[in-house]
């Protein structure tokens, strides 16, 4: 990065990912300038941000006469938009904060344009890892993980071909320490409770089932390329150790912090240079005095098996996975299914897809959709509906 100013673009800048990399840009200021700032509905504060950071684009699924006379960036829309976005080569690198599976495409045409990324958006890996890999590779595309967990291992790592094993910690979510029966009968504002991190909806009733937890498994089998019988979680309610990894020689080496979702996004949008940044407060082993580890319950949380199950099949098996576990968790948030449900409901999608070897990514989009509207159906006929 040095002294000249890093060009940056936001997919998905309204979203808590996307706010607080405003936050972290607000900060570094002078070495980063935005190239462009993306919205799904929101277009108030897609303007409110077009404002203050004087992009050169912005985009939204909104009409563009929604956005007109804020500021006088070129006005872009839809997927066409992001995708316009990231075939744009000023850009140094492309921060993927857009939630679900809208993150794919703009990816791709990312590293086809030979484009870093900083990815926090799950779904590009769980649903194309194999894909997305081996044409960032070719293209000498940096990949560099956003998500906490992925970003602590990214930092650890030295030698991969020298790793034993990967640990993803995990805070355990609300449900941690309350019984089967309880997350049975939890209503979605419990599950909405996280009780460490602020973040959207989605990935918030999935830190609460653990299918988070699932993902992140997928997501660093694709990024470090390390089998899954060599991917640990365990849980670690205070979210200090945001991982580790195991070297060969049994030495293990783990990446610690507060728990805030600043210092990774910073991380990978200054990569490889560290900066003082947005740092609040000076890290203190006293002050935190006990980090505490358990083992994950895989009866509690049906998730983890599920996940492993889906990446050890690999294929489409983990498209049918993200496909029918979102589907699932829109159901929960809209009262319509139990917490439970959303278990049940992705195992019976898991058990009756065919996996397919190596789909394309027409391929995977339309199984995707598949599972999506059969998952609505089952959700429907198994008269989950209250
Ligand atoms: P949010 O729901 O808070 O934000 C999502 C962003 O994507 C918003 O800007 C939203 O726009 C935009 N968006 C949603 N749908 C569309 C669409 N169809 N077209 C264009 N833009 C769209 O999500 P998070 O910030 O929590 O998460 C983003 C991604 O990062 C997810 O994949 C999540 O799993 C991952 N992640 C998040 C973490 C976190 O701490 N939040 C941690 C690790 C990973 P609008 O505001 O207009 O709706
Ligand atoms: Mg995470």
């Amino acid at each position: 990065m040095d002294n000249k100013k890093r060009k940056i673009s936001i997919l998905g800048s309204t979203g808590s990912i996307g706010r607080q990399s405003l936050e972290v840009i607000e900060k570094l200021h002078d070495r980063f300038e935005i190239v462009a700032l993306t919205a799904g509905s929101n277009t108030e504060l897609l303007r409110e941000q077009a404002e203050r950071f004087k992009p050169k684009y912005i985009c939204s699924n909104s009409s563009p006469e929604s956005l007109k006379g804020s500021h006088n960036a070129k006005i872009l829309q839809g997927n066409e938009g992001l995708e316009e976005i990231c075939s744009n080569r000023e850009n140094d690198i492309i921060l993927v904060a857009v939630s679900g599976k809208i993150g794919l495409k703009p990816t791709l045409k990312a590293i086809e344009n030979g484009i870093d990324i900083a990815l926090a958006n799950k779904e590009t890996l769980v649903m194309a890892g194999d894909i997305v890999m081996k044409k960032a590779k070719e293209a000498n595309v940096n990949i560099i993980p956003v998500d906490s967990e992925h970003c602590a291992i990214h930092q650890c790592i030295k030698d991969i071909s020298q790793v034993e094993k990967l640990i993803i910690t995990a805070s355990g979510g609300p449900f941690l320490n309350k019984t089967v029966e309880e997350m049975k009968s939890a209503t979605v504002s419990q599950a909405l409770a996280h009780p460490r991190w602020n973040m959207g909806q989605k990935i918030t009733i999935d830190s609460a089932t653990l299918m988070n937890k699932g993902l992140e498994i997928i997501e660093a089998h694709h990024l470090f390329n390390m089998p899954y019988e060599k991917t640990d979680v365990v849980i670690h309610p205070q979210s200090i150790v945001h991982s580790a990894i195991e070297y060969v020689d049994g030495s293990v080496i783990a990446q610690l912090g507060l728990p805030s979702m600043h210092i990774p996004i910073q991380y990978a949008i200054c990569y490889p240079q560290r900066f003082e940044g947005i740092k609040s407060k000076s890290f203190s082993f006293s002050e935190i005095a006990r980090l505490d580890f358990e083992k994950p319950d895989f009866d509690k949380f049906p998730a983890l098996n599920l996940a492993y199950n889906a990446g050890k099949t690999g294929g489409s098996a983990t498209v049918c996975l993200n496909a029918a576990n979102e589907e699932a968790v829109f159901a929960f948030l809209k009262d319509e299914i139990k917490l439970y449900d959303i278990y049940e409901i992705t195992e019976k999608m898991m058990e009756k897809h065919t996996p397919v070897k190596s789909p394309s990514i027409d391929e995977i989009f339309e199984i995707d959709n598949e599972i999506r509207l059969l998952t609505r159906e089952n959700i429907k006929q198994r008269n989950f509906i209250k």
